[in-house]
């Protein structure tokens, strides 16, 4: 965690920062958060992720605590405190502090606005692209609106832990037998006659940003692109796989369940996505 974090209204110390033990995120996970790339200072995909949260906030009910331009001065003001470079800015916005009871508390009640920024090493990031990571599968346990950026993450928490403990980056969620997404990524296959194919859009997935612009690159370099859910198998005899997200661009999978996907490296379709996203998202 960076030195200075942003906590309704004041910069603090991180050590001196609180939030109010009835905060609704708090006790309800009533809340939303996006989270934003920032390589040489420049933002990527700032308009796609401001955008995003606030189809999130609408769809929670919960009214945006600034505007846009508020929160982009906030944004620009912490990198600066922090003196960061790159970096990962995390926003979260809650329904505010209320005496615990579940109804939403009065409109007037302010909602609660929290950000951090954390250095992001594009270095290490590339290195582990160039070996790729292991991923394993779970069960996709989540609520019905996973379109909507909550901090309600438990079913995430619980399958990134059990990747983790299996010596993988990443879980991927099965649902009625098919991928729907990672448990902070999207999830890509190529298939056999080199399309690549991620779950649709709609309520069972995060329309990731970073997909959106993965989706723009594919165009631009004429690769076939299959919006459809995928099964375990077809994931295991795909010719390549990755993930995308903010956090970690556009990542090489080489194997999922400890069965190796391809020729177990890295596939050159995700290394030139990975290029791709990173002159696009650049200039963003
Ligand atoms: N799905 C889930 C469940 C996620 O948590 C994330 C990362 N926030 C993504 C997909 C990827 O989204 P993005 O590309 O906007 O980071």
């Amino acid at each position: 965690m960076a030195g200075i974090v942003y906590v309704n209204g004041q910069y603090l110390r991180s050590r001196d920062a609180r939030v109010h033990i009835e905060d609704r995120g708090y006790q309800f996970a009533d809340g939303i958060y996006e989270v934003c790339l920032v390589i040489d200072g420049r933002y990527w995909d700032a308009d796609g992720h401001l955008d995003r949260m606030d189809r999130s906030l609408r769809e929670l009910q919960i009214s945006p605590p600034m505007s846009r331009t508020a929160l982009g001065a906030v944004m620009a003001e912490l990198l600066t405190r922090n003196r960061l470079k790159n970096a990962l800015v995390y926003i979260q916005i809650t329904r505010g502090v209320a005496p615990r009871n579940h109804p939403f508390p009065a409109p007037e009640t302010p909602p609660a606005l929290v950000m951090t920024a954390r250095r992001f090493d594009l270095d290490a990031s590339d290195e582990r692209a160039r070996r790729g990571v292991a991923v394993i599968t779970q069960p996709d346990i989540r609520w019905g609106r996973v379109d909507i950026k909550s901090v309600s993450l438990l079913p995430n928490v619980l399958a990134k832990q059990a990747a983790f403990e299996a010596g993988a980056v990443e879980a991927l969620l099965v649902k009625n037998g098919k991928i729907t997404e990672g448990s902070s990524s999207n999830a890509w296959i190529v298939n056999q006659s080199g399309a690549i194919v991620t779950h649709p859009k709609g309520q069972e997935i995060l329309g990731g940003i970073t997909r959106e612009t993965a989706i723009a690159c594919a165009r631009d370099l004429q690769i076939k692109i299959e919006e459809r859910p995928f099964s375990v198998e077809e994931a295991i005899q795909a010719k390549e796989a990755f993930i995308t997200a903010a956090t970690v661009l556009v990542m090489p999978v080489i194997a999922i369940d400890g069965r190796q996907i391809g020729d177990g490296v890295p596939g050159p379709i995700a290394i030139r996505l990975r290029e791709a996203y990173k002159d696009r998202a650049r200039l963003a």
